[in-house]
Formats: structure tokens, sequence, C-alpha cells
């Protein structure tokens, strides 16, 4: 079966592209990496996902160099063209080994396998951690998970998962995803201590049954969550308004930090998107989609895709003005509905004239009252380099 799909890196500037893959015959508890080179990952891109399980005829198997060991393992295969790969059809029921978070405590020091499975409430700042004995810096993202018992671990993601899925999650921590964490070990550091290993796999808001009650009863506790979510933002200074000090628009023009957050006091302006308030979303990690309004569809925003509703959402693009100067800022979602006064549901009803003189009439309003706005960019597009500001906060100030 295979377990992690790593996306392609480019290590030295000169193409040799290559991408990981662990594959692991679950009956002889055995696991192996596999790597891919140039055309070849094309060649298998379709075919190798995660998740499944194949038969793997003619690979290379090889000794893997002493410098690139970081496991017991000893034998990597290289998958080319000459290599068969087949789906397998026989569906193997695999054994779970998904422990609640409330239970987690128990496999502290056990060498046992763990895979938990909760809602993601808050994700920390990206640190750097050195090894105590070789001094080699370690990436690290901790993430604050809780589930139906409303009991709070946290989960220290690590390596290449630091990257790729800890960034998506904190795109998207606002929307409270599920995240299912495979091979978590437990550990007695500091009391106890839970961290992804190299054979972990993250799935984004995955379409398991355990995940969907999770996801049923997280609609009904949203208020609840809330207040533990807003614990870790009182009590970590991230984010933390007394601990960021205002700054004007023109300080923030220059800078181009991707991470950095920051308060700004002023006017709106103007709202630039008259026509196009409302975009279809998916229901469950927010992401643009094609699908129309209330057709259920399967969403592939993640590596891990899953079934999903389309529902509108609101967007507002506004010209934000203080006296140094003005910034174009995005508000998605509950925020930009939070300006208008009216919900996405309620705009999808408008026709586009109807929406204009809407926001025409509320324009007025807006202008004469002091906003404060936290900031923090993001990319406009997949891929596209553009960073844009976009709202975290909007809270209307004391004038
Ligand atoms: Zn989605």
């Amino acid at each position: 079966m295979l377990v992690r799909k790593h996306p392609p890196k480019n290590p030295d500037q000169e193409q040799t592209i290559y991408s990981n893959l662990y594959s692991k015959i679950e009956r002889y508890r055995f696991q192996m990496k596999g790597v891919l080179f140039d055309r070849d990952i094309d060649l298998f891109r379709e075919t190798l996902v995660e998740g499944k399980e194949y038969d793997i005829t003619n690979p290379i198997i090889a000794r893997i160099p002493e410098m690139f060991k970081r496991t017991e393992q000893v034998y990597q295969m290289t998958i080319n063209a000459a290599t068969q790969i087949s789906e397998t059809q026989s569906a193997v029921e695999l054994p779970s080994y998904l422990i609640p978070l409330t239970k987690v405590g128990d496999y502290i020091g056990k060498n046992e396998r763990i895979d938990i499975i909760g809602i993601a409430v808050h994700m920390h700042d990206k640190a750097i951690v050195r090894a105590k004995s070789s001094g080699i810096p370690y990436e690290v993202r901790k993430v604050e998970m809780l589930d139906t018992e409303m009991q709070v671990i946290q989960l220290s993601i690590w390596n290449t998962l630091v990257t790729t899925e800890a960034e998506q999650i904190a795109q998207i921590i606002d929307t409270l995803p599920i995240l299912e964490i495979s091979r978590v070990t437990a550990t007695t550091y500091n009391g106890a201590s839970f961290n992804t290993s190299f054979a972990s796999t993250i799935k984004i808001n995955p379409d398991s049954p355990t995940a969907q009650l999770l996801h049923d009863w997280k609609k009904s506790h949203v208020t609840a969550i809330q207040q533990i979510k807003n614990k870790f933002i009182g009590d970590t200074g991230e984010s933390s308004q007394q601990l960021q000090p205002c700054v004007s628009v023109q300080q923030l023009s220059e800078q181009q930090s991707g991470t950095t957050t920051a308060w700004i006091t002023g006017k709106i302006k103007d709202i630039t998107n008259k026509n196009s308030l409302i975009y279809n979303a998916c229901n469950v990690c927010n992401k643009r989609c094609e699908a129309s309004t209330g057709l259920p569809f399967t969403c592939h925003a993640f590596s891990t895709p899953h079934s999903a509703t389309s529902e509108p959402r609101c967007v507002v693009h506004i010209d934000f003005e203080d006296e140094s100067g003005n910034i174009p800022v995005t508000l998605f979602g509950h925020l930009a509905e939070q300006i208008l006064c009216i919900t996405a549901n309620e705009i999808a009803v408008l026709s586009i004239q109807e929406q204009r003189s809407f926001v025409d009439n509320h324009i007025a309003d807006l202008q004469d009252k002091i906003f404060k706005i936290e900031m923090t960019t993001y990319m406009l597009g997949e891929n596209t380099q553009q960073l844009r500001w976009k709202a975290k906060r909007i809270v209307e100030a004391q004038s």
C-alpha cells in the first residue's frame, strides 16, 4: 500500500527532480521507500495514489546510500519506465490504529503504532529546533487538536509535512479542519509529547466515516470549540492585539515578508468588486470550486479528496485608507458578510444590478466609520507569486 507520496523536489539546481513514496506491505509490517526521477514522475503521477494497494513488478531494489539514510530501512526501490504497477483488486481490510485523543496518554513511551483523528483548532507559528547531538536544524510546527471529549492535545509536525500539509492546514485553520494523522509517536519528553514520524501521513478533511461523524459533531459545537480556540490566540500572543502595534498603511506596503501580521486603522473608501461579491466554495475547506451552488462534488483542494457541497461564499475587495496612503485589502467569508451586513446566501438571490446598488447604498454608511483591521498576506491564485493583503479580523474602532 502506498502510505505517503511526497511532492517532487529539486534539491540542487540541476533538474534532478525526485519524488519519494513509502510503500508498505501490511502483512509483513515492512516499509520501503520508493523513488522516481525526472520523466518517470509524470509517467506515474496519475497511477500512484496514497492509500491504495499496488502490485509493483520490476523496480530496481538497491541499498540506500549511507548519506540519505534516515531510518532503519536498508533498501529502497527505484520506479522507472520498465516498472509495471497495477492496483490490486483484492480490497484488503486494513486494521484501524485510530486512538481517541483522550486515550493517547496511555501510549506514551510505548512503541505501538497509533493514528489519531481530531479537529484542528490552532496552529502555532513555524519554529526551528536544533538536534542536540548534530546541531542540524529541523522545522517544526505545532497544532492543537481536540475531539468530542473536548480534551486538547498538541501535536508537533516535522520534516516535509511542515512545508506541505502544515502550510495547507494553517491557511484553513479558521474552518476548524479535521485531521487524520497516521504513525504518531508518543514520547515522554516534557511529560508527554506527540510527534509525527518520517512515515506519518496527514489527511486533511478525509472522507472516512469517523471523519464524517466528527464533522457533524463539530457543526453543532462550533461555539464551544471557538472558545477553546480563542484561549490559544490569547495565551500565545500570536496575533494578539496588544503585542502588535498598529502600523501605517505606508509602512505596511513596504513590508514584503509572507507571514507577518499587523493591525492598521483607517477608513474603507470603496468596495471595488461590486459585481462579484460571491463565488462558489467547498463547504468543508472553503476553497473556490467549479461546481454549481448546492451541488455535491468531490473537492480536490488537498492531497486527500473529500466529499463536499458547493456553497456561495462572500468576498469583498476594499480600498483602505489612513493619513499615509491607501491599500487594497481582501475580506473573505464571514468578515466580508460582517462589513456588508448581508449573508452570502442573501446576495446569491440578488441580480447584478441589485448587488451594485446594494453596495453603492451601503458604502456611504461605511465611509464615515473607523475600522481596525488585523492583516495578513495570502497568495493570489495557486501558481502566481503575487502577495496580497487580507483581513484576519476587523473591528469598528471608537472614534
Ligand atoms: Zn474542500
